[in-house]
């Protein structure tokens, strides 16, 4: 019952507000409204986006919950994932006026992991920097490779608002939010960082997060050096 009922929020709910995003989309495009009549459109789509990211993170929950959570290791070029990542962030930044840089070392080596996974892990990451940095700030995405270890390490660091120390572990369980008032400005389930540490134990990755309370905030996912794929030269 659990699946049929997945299946079918999946498909009743995603499908129609993916076409009311689509045609708010048209309609903000097509340049014909009035600012007022775009400012409208705006909202439509922000607020339809904000319901079809809480919608996602709710299945991914449940279908984690439900066992149903397949993990597939393949071959992952991060350089890939870090483009796409910023695909969908870079938007963002551009509306919450937040510079987004992004950079991968060129001695980073291809890893086994899941692609899907991964690129859900930066866009929460992202997503969330880009939220709690007020304009002005800047969010980076880089990913290294750490010479003590040989462990790849991504990290997502904002110069935003921060996080109290006793909230550093915290925010990583299910529906926890700094700020769960009425009144607070910043949307969302408090589903995202649960997910975001799911998907990383599940491919044997590792999330940390060093934080300091109106500095900002960095996210480390680190990749352990036995999931690192070396081609041999000669290949
Ligand atoms: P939400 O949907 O509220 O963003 P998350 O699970 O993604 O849920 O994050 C949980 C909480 O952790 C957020 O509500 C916020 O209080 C805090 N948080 C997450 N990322 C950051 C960040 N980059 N800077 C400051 N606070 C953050």
């Amino acid at each position: 019952m659990k699946s049929d009922l997945l299946s079918m929020v999946n498909h009743e709910l995603r499908t129609p507000l993916t076409s009311i995003i689509t045609l708010a989309q048209i309609a903000l495009e097509s340049g014909g409204a009035d600012a007022e009549e775009r400012r409208s459109w705006e909202e439509v789509r922000k607020s339809s986006s904000v319901l079809l990211g809480m919608i996602n993170d709710m299945l991914d929950i449940a279908r984690s919950d439900a066992g149903a959570m397949a993990v597939s290791m393949e071959l992952m070029d991060l350089g890939d994932i870090v483009a796409s990542a910023q695909g969908t962030i870079g938007p963002l930044a551009v509306g919450a006026r937040v510079t987004l840089t992004t950079t991968v070392a060129p001695d980073v080596p291809l890893v086994s992991g899941d692609y899907e996974k991964m690129l859900r892990i930066l866009e929460n990451l992202g997503s969330n920097a880009v939220k709690f940095t007020p304009a002005g700030g800047t969010v980076a995405i880089a990913a290294v490779r750490e010479e003590a270890t040989g462990d790849v390490l991504v990290t997502v660091s904002d110069n935003g608002i921060g996080i109290a120390p006793e909230n550093q572990e915290r925010i990583f369980e299910r529906f926890f939010q700094v700020d769960s008032s009425a009144t607070r400005i910043y949307s969302g389930s408090g589903l995202g960082l649960a997910l975001v540490r799911e998907y990383a134990v599940a491919q044997g990755y590792t999330v940390t997060v060093e934080s300091v309370l109106g500095e900002g905030s960095a996210f480390t996912v680190r990749i352990p050096v036995a999931a690192v794929v070396e081609l041999d030269e000669d290949e």
